[in-house]
């Protein structure tokens, strides 16, 4: 059985009705293993850059960045790279910085935030992002984004850096993409006028679900209540999907729900043409898009939207998709 998903890993994702959907890749490090992915995906949805500032006495220098991103923007040739600004607190701590204790790390000084309280970390980042853009298609994205505001800090952050830049006399291209992880449950709700500010957006489902259902995504003592069918989840998803696309603007799934089959069935009737995922659930997710008509796959989102719980959602999509391994 896993031979015959496996045959998929290099088939095009389109729907028997014909529809098209990018599956890219979530990147961590860049090993030469974690990099082998790129024969095999459209692109990276999710490049975390956790990795090069974790397990280190000292911060990554700018020349260091931008090496390791000219490298990935090289090897992808044309096709995206979403580069996820730095994502550090909550269960990512860092070495390298000395952050003080917090009871609810979580809901703390975490990636964007922390970004804005260290202008010369964030700075960095995105100046070696930026000299690195002309090597390829970069695609730039915020994490942990809750308000309107993050977005005009974040913006505002971009701006100056761009200015520096051009003052330096140093390339860049003017085309690299802006946009936001919608992971925070108020920037789903308010998709509508992020919609407006940014190029594309990039749906978290593992913090979506964490803040959606008020549980520690870490905790095995709530694991039960951490549930990712749960239809107030998909409500969520589908309004922020909703605001994007009535937008024009790219959306993508990047977390794990993306490279779930189950979960990848329902996001695919709800409108979304990219799912971002690890490399073992690429050849799966391939077979699930060659299989399902995506007018099922409509049919099954309005479903599992009208249902009440995640064990309900579930069942259903067992059922719904068995002949589809
Ligand atoms: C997510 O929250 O779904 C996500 C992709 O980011 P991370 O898992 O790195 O927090
Ligand atoms: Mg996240």
């Amino acid at each position: 059985q896993q031979d015959q998903i496996n045959t998929f890993i290099n088939k095009e994702a389109v729907s028997p009705d014909g529809v098209r959907v990018d599956i890219e890749l979530n990147l961590a490090s860049v090993s030469e293993q974690a990099l082998e992915g790129e024969k095999y995906t459209d692109g990276v949805g999710l490049f975390r850059t956790e990795f090069l500032y974790l397990g280190r006495d000292s911060l990554p220098t700018e020349e260091e960045q931008f090496e390791i991103y000219r490298a990935v923007l090289t090897k992808f040739g044309g096709r995206p790279v979403t580069l996820r600004t730095l994502d550090i607190g909550g269960d990512k701590k860092l070495g390298c910085l000395n952050l003080p204790h917090e009871e609810n790390p979580f809901l703390g000084n975490r990636a964007l935030r922390l970004c804005f309280d260290r202008p010369d970390i964030f700075r960095t980042q995105l100046r070696a992002a930026f000299r690195a853009s002309v090597y390829g298609n970069l695609w730039l994205m915020f994490p942990m984004v809750a308000s309107i505001d993050d977005i005009f800090r974040a913006k505002q952050a971009v701006f100056e850096v761009k200015k520096e830049l051009t003052d330096e006399n140093i390339a860049f291209s003017p085309d690299v993409k802006l946009g936001i992880m919608i992971e925070i449950p108020s920037i789903a709700l308010l998709a509508d006028f992020a919609a407006k500010e940014v190029d594309f957006a990039s749906i978290g489902t593992n913090d979506l679900c964490q803040y959606t259902m008020a549980v520690d995504r870490l905790n095995p003592a709530v694991n039960e209540y951490y549930q990712s069918y749960n239809p107030a989840l998909f409500r969520l998803i589908h309004l922020a999907a909703k605001s994007f696309l009535e937008n024009g603007k790219p959306v993508c799934v990047c977390g794990e729900l993306g490279g779930d089959r189950l979960g990848a069935a329902v996001l695919m009737g709800l409108g979304v043409r990219k799912l971002s995922m690890n490399i073992s659930s690429v050849a799966q997710i391939r077979k699930l898009v060659n299989e399902l008509p995506m007018k099922k796959a409509e049919q099954i989102a309005a479903n599992v939207l009208a249902l009440s719980s995640a064990k309900e959602a579930e069942q259903y999509l067992n059922s719904a998709l068995k002949e589809i391994l």
